[in-house]
């Protein structure tokens, strides 16, 4: 039996779905695991991409790290787990660590890929500059998945959720207080992405991308110094030092393609680039290249 933990604190997001078709793809039954609120219909569709059981545990309710690790290690425990599948996030990169060391499991950070026959699996290194391959020795295993780097599946499975009651440790830290990010779509789950950088000028100017990213359902991105200077906010910067993101369309305006810009982007299956200098290093990256003023080809 293979357990994904998921965060449904903020509903249930793509990346989840991928996680389950990931652990369905592993070939064993796929139990889920959260906590929060989430209702049971929406749970159920956990389902349809070959979950057969959704255990929630509805006391812990806001973002806690160590009772997190302490709910999914005393499951983990109870039912003699030894393969533990989460979606790469900010909840995987604080608890799977955590949960590694508590289990003495051996953790994969960032698959790309399915292990392969041998066991072997795609890892994405060095800010996506590179693909390492790794092994896990350990009995106990812990993988998390990078957002949309393996499609999702559906594999209709009748799902039964069970609410579970379980003794957590105490919470050591307490949310305070929560600001929800603008913006429907979440940018690294986005498969869709519009962004700009500084050749826009000034934040005035962002409808234009606004717009075209509305008209296809597109989360907006920008570069770093477009965040720095406060045109757009911090949860937009992509790149070496904002978020990595994987998306199948990047649509970068006025953005030269600095590298570490491209160290966050280039995961992308398709990047399409507009920009007035044929020379910028963008192009070099680029699928598709529009030599032009973004002011006049985004509103076209
Ligand atoms: P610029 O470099 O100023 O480029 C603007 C581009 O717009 C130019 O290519 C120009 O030809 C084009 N342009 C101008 N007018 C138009 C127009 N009307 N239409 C179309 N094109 C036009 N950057 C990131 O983005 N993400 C990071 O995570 C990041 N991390 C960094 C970490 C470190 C340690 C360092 C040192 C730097 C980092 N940077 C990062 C900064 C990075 O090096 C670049 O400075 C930055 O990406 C440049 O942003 P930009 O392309 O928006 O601006």
């Amino acid at each position: 039996m293979i357990l994904v933990y998921i965060n449904t604190l903020n509903g249930i997001g793509k990346s989840s779905y991928e996680a389950v078709t990931y652990a369905k793809k592993m070939g064993d039954s796929v139990v889920v695991l959260t906590n929060g609120n989430e209702e049971e219909s929406n749970l159920s569709s956990l389902g349809d991409y070959g979950a057969e059981k959704v255990m929630i545990h509805r006391e812990i309710t806001s973002f806690e790290s160590g009772q997190i690790c302490d709910l999914i290690s005393k499951v983990a425990e109870q039912h003699g787990i030894n393969t533990i599948v989460f979606s790469h996030d900010h909840v995987s990169k604080a608890v799977a660590p955590m949960l590694s060391t508590r289990l003495s499991a051996g953790l994969v950070p960032g698959a790309i890929s399915l292990p392969d026959s041998n066991g072997h699996i795609d890892v994405n290194v060095f800010s996506g500059k590179a693909i390492a391959k790794v092994a896990i020795n350990s009995d106990k295993k812990i993988i998390s998945l990078l957002p949309n780097s393996i499609p999702l599946e559906k594999n209709e499975t009748t799902c039964v959720v069970e609410e579970l009651s379980l003794d957590i440790c105490e919470a050591k830290i307490k949310l305070l207080s929560k600001k929800e990010l603008e913006g429907d779509i979440p940018l690294p789950e986005a498969e869709l992405v519009v962004s700009a950088g500084r050749g826009l000028k000034g934040p005035e100017n962002w409808g234009m991308v606004e717009d075209l990213a509305k008209t296809m359902g597109a989360a907006t991105a920008c570069s770093r110094p477009v965040s720095d200077i406060g045109w757009r906010p911090h949860h937009e910067h992509v790149g070496q030092t904002g978020i990595a993101i994987r998306p199948n369309l990047y649509i970068a305006a006025g953005i030269s393609g600095a590298i570490q810009h491209l160290a966050g982007v280039n995961g992308s299956k398709v990047i399409v680039v507009i920009n007035t200098d044929p020379e910028a290093p963008f192009f070099k990256a680029a699928d598709y290249g529009i030599i032009g003023d973004a002011f006049e080809v985004l509103p076209k």
